[in-house]
């Protein structure tokens, strides 16, 4: 915060496709996709039609107790492009939120069962949220420590990568993920995994069929398994929906970020009929959810999601992501030869640069070096943000080819100017 206070940073007044506009005029390149939520691009005319055109009819009405069509038809449209089997739909309007939803839905489902199953195992690294549910279930003691005398008690297996040996560590996590599932068998509500890359960590990859492996020993030990897609989601590693890599569905799925392709706030909490089913008795037996955000699934918000699925489909992004990718990790790569690069990884349009002050040593927190990096792309007229010092690029999926040359042009300068004499 006190850094926060004395340093200049640029005031956004105007955005269109990738480009953001600051109130002095300079123009940046949006190579974090405005936090993991842009996806077609600022200001798309598909979706600023249907937002005005719902604009027209109302701006909210409640998801309690009414509905509107918005609602409706996206709720229809998520089911139908999902992993098979995920048929319902609840809506919230943050990615905090709609794990909030999985958590609470799953610990009931089980009670509703006649079950007391309580335990949920976290994967180290993890994160799903800053809400206290989600803190819980979120394994990065840099944001979630300080408050553990608030958290429920979860299990935690070790995080799946690791940059000297990705094959060693996802095994690892298996086979803990394994003896935590058998050892406490009759206590596990749910495991809980952010599939094909653990996002806030520092874009830590996973290897193909791990998801697969995971929703297995799950199935085996007759457990549940909720994916937490609020940042993979929507195509950003090259699938719409990151489970599908590995052919996998989620007993729930949560959606958040590119739901309304970063236009609105809005999450899905998407969940199988057995779980839906356990919801239903008559009304006195009160076995309903008693959980309502106030603008939960507001239809503005549906509105943009409906014109976002819409122009996924008109623009084919989809079937565009391949060439885009390539190109992605062709760029990527070349920062494994310089100077100052620990690692580099990658799935889709989502990657991490992470800098060492030497081979083997990290730079002293205090250098501050992956806020330094990005402050050269600042000057340079790309705004990024890192995770510690791990530079992520996540560039919306409609970023042309010659944006994302100059984007990864400014990155391998401002890593040269950042770094010079930073050790
Ligand atoms: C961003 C994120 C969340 C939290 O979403 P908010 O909308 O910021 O509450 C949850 N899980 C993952 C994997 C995320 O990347």
């Amino acid at each position: 915060m006190q850094a926060w206070d004395t340093e200049e940073f640029p005031v956004i007044t105007s955005a269109r496709g990738t480009t953001l506009v600051d109130a002095d005029g300079n123009r940046y390149i949006d190579g974090n996709a405005s936090l993991w939520c842009n996806v077609h691009g600022h200001r798309h005319p598909v979706i600023d039609a249907a937002l005005k055109r719902q604009l027209g009819r109302a701006a909210h009405t409640t998801l309690l107790g009414l509905c509107h069509p918005g609602a409706i038809d996206l709720a229809e449209r998520l089911a139908a492009i999902a992993p098979r089997g995920l048929d319902h739909v609840f809506f919230s309007d943050s990615g905090s939120e709609a794990l909030e939803v999985a958590l609470k839905m799953v610990f009931q489902y089980w009670r509703q069962r006649g079950s007391r199953r309580d335990t949920f195992i976290t994967f180290g690294g993890a994160y799903h949220g800053d809400t206290l549910g989600a803190v819980s279930a979120g394994a990065i003691s840099l944001f979630h420590g300080l408050f553990k005398p608030l958290l429920f008690p979860t299990v935690q297996v070790p995080c799946p990568y690791s940059p000297r040996d990705p094959v060693g560590a996802a095994r690892k996590s298996l086979a803990a993920l394994k003896r935590a599932l058998f050892r406490r068998k009759q206590d596990v509500a749910a495991v809980v995994l952010e599939p094909v890359v653990q996002g806030a960590a520092g874009i830590l990859p996973q290897l193909p069929g791990f998801v697969r492996a995971v929703r297995d020993l799950c199935s085996e030990a007759g457990t549940l398994l909720i994916a937490d897609e609020v940042a993979v989601g929507f195509g950003r590693t090259g699938r719409m929906f990151a489970c599908e890599h590995d052919g996998v569905t989620p007993d729930l799925l949560a959606l958040g970020k590119g739901i309304t392709a970063g236009y609105l706030p809005l999450s899905a909490t998407l969940a199988t009929a057995d779980i839906y089913q356990s919801f239903l008795a008559p009304w006195h037996r009160m076995k309903q959810f008693f959980h309502g955000h106030t603008f939960a699934g507001n239809p503005l918000a549906c509105a943009a999601a409906l014109a976002s699925l819409e122009v996924f489909r008109r623009e084919r992004t989809l079937a565009n992501l391949p060439a885009k990718i390539a190109l992605f990790e062709k760029r990527l790569a070349r920062f494994r030869q310089r100077p100052h690069v620990a690692d580099v990884r990658s799935r889709g349009l989502m990657g991490a640069v992470e800098l060492e002050a030497s081979p083997g040593r990290a730079y002293p927190p205090e250098k501050r070096m992956g806020h330094r990096v990005i402050l050269e792309c600042r000057k340079r007229g790309l705004i990024l943000r890192p995770l510690g010092d791990a530079i992520v690029l996540m560039p919306a999926l409609a970023m042309d080819m010659r944006t994302t040359h100059r984007m990864f042009d400014v990155v391998e300068e401002s890593l040269d100017a950042g770094t010079r004499g930073g050790r």
